[in-house]
């Protein structure tokens, strides 16, 4: 059955455009907390690419598939409505969103957004839409027409346990809202409000990226349903909505190539192992684990791959952070005191490699027996230098090591000085273990 939809004549029209659309009449009741068997979770698509869904469907750790088979000790059954994923089509798939609406579901169920809310009022301004998704009556116009996305969130949102913009297209507008665009592309909290809270309570829950870690949303909803069961503490987030926990640090602080910034070393063209901060990262100012967490299971991410960070994590994106193929101006101050600090200290450093990749065996004998290269003997000033450091190493501290007759202490004899409870008597008086 087509759903009839009560809307101003003029909002379709131009005039004082509004979304063709009113919130529902009543406010669905306060869920109640946990346990529940079932969540449902509807997911829904405005201007995206689609990177979103890949990317969950990429998760591991924890899976998806847990949820969806219900398998995941204390979680409830997750069913998820997906526009691709989902095997029901047409009226059967919109009907549960239509449930949802109307308040039978008969369960709780959170709200999915990717890809940015498109202002549905221009389009509506020569009968058109941006971003749609099944087909309904309009009662001041002929036939079935498309139901913006937007209208569903608009519908759906106040309803929901919790509403989760995935991707920065639905947490901060991403590329479909850059300057010039034509849709008035905007996230999910521009959309909804600051006062917009979910039947639970919470505002708009923000997962960004570009496209996000697959990882980071099914964390985030696992934390969020450990909350509705009633078995965990609400996850915390930060001022915007992000999960505190997996955005608060950045790039560069769990970045593989931070060694080679803070010795003063880096890239001249991608490819080089060295930071690339010179070649437009932009990784010690943006939040995003990638780094850390590798793109799908522990694999990849972008400097893992070679890539510069444009920061598809942040609000500014894309706009505050293009060209991307400029390195940030910010960056000449820091790389410069790098540059210089790191002359030494990588000098220093190399010293300390070298002395430890030789044995110490290796060093009283004054040769390396390496078939597989010449390896440069000590010169006399090195050997200082490393004795030196070795008295400084060992100052205050035991010199690892046995002394002359300790060896006996290991096979249970007690000697003067060493105390009884360093001998393992079960070692020492055990079958095959005599006492000398
Ligand atoms: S590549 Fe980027 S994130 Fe990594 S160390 Fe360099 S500036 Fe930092
Ligand atoms: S490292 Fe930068 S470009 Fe890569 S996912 Fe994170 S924010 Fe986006």
């Amino acid at each position: 059955m087509a759903r009839v939809i009560e809307q101003e004549p003029e909002a379709v029209q131009g005039g004082q455009p509004s979304i063709p659309e009113t919130r529902p009449e009543e406010k669905p009741q306060r869920l109640p907390l946990g346990p529940l068997q079932t969540v449902h979770v509807f997911w829904l698509a405005g201007m995206s690419c689609d990177g979103c869904s890949i990317a969950v469907t990429g998760a591991t750790n924890p899976g998806i598939e847990g949820l969806l088979n219900g398998i995941v000790p204390a979680m409830p059954k997750v069913l998820l409505h997906h526009p691709v994923l989902s095997v029901e089509a047409g009226e059967e798939f919109v009907q549960s969103f239509k449930d949802a609406v109307d308040g039978t579901l008969g369960a709780p169920y959170v709200v999915v957004y990717e890809g940015s809310v498109a202002d549905e009022r221009i389009a509506a301004r020569t009968g058109g839409y941006w971003c749609a998704m099944g087909m309904e009556t309009i009662v001041d116009r002929e036939g079935t027409h498309p139901v913006p996305t937007a209208t569903w969130l608009q519908r759906m949102a106040p309803g929901a346990a919790a509403t989760i913009a995935i991707g920065t297209c639905a947490t901060w507008g991403g590329v479909p809202s850059a300057d010039g665009n034509p849709t008035g592309a905007m996230s999910l909290m521009d959309f909804l409000g600051k006062d917009y809270r979910s039947a639970f309570g919470l505002p708009v829950i923000n997962i960004p990226g570009c496209a996000p870690l697959g990882d980071n949303f099914t964390e985030t909803v696992f934390a969020i349903l450990l909350y509705l069961q009633g078995l965990g503490p609400l996850p915390t987030f930060d001022e915007l909505g992000r999960p505190a926990w997996l955005f608060t640090e950045t790039v560069h602080q769990g970045c593989s190539r931070a060694g080679y910034y803070e010795e003063g070393t880096f890239a001249e063209h991608y490819g080089d192992p060295e930071c690339l901060v010179e070649i437009g990262c932009w990784g010690p100012v943006v939040n995003c684990n990638i780094v850390k967490r590798g793109a799908i299971n522990h694999m990849g991410g972008c400097m893992a791959a070679g890539g510069i960070c444009i920061a598809c994590t942040m609000p500014g994106f894309p706009d505050k952070f293009a060209p991307f193929y400029k390195a940030p101006p910010g960056g000449i101050i820091s790389t410069t005191i790098s540059r210089s600090t790191g002359l030494v200290v990588r000098r220093l450093r190399r010293l300390s490699n070298r002395h430890g990749n030789r044995e110490v065996r290796w060093d009283k004998l004054g040769e390396v027996p390496s078939g597989w290269g010449h390896v440069e003997a000590q010169t006399p000033g090195l050997k200082v230098m490393e004795f030196f450091y070795k008295k400084w190493q060992n100052w205050g501290a035991r010199k690892p090591g046995r002394r002359p007759g300790e060896e006996d202490r290991f096979w249970g004899v007690q000697r003067p000085g060493i105390p009884s409870d360093y001998i393992d008597s079960s070692v020492t008086e055990g079958p095959g273990h005599e006492r000398h």
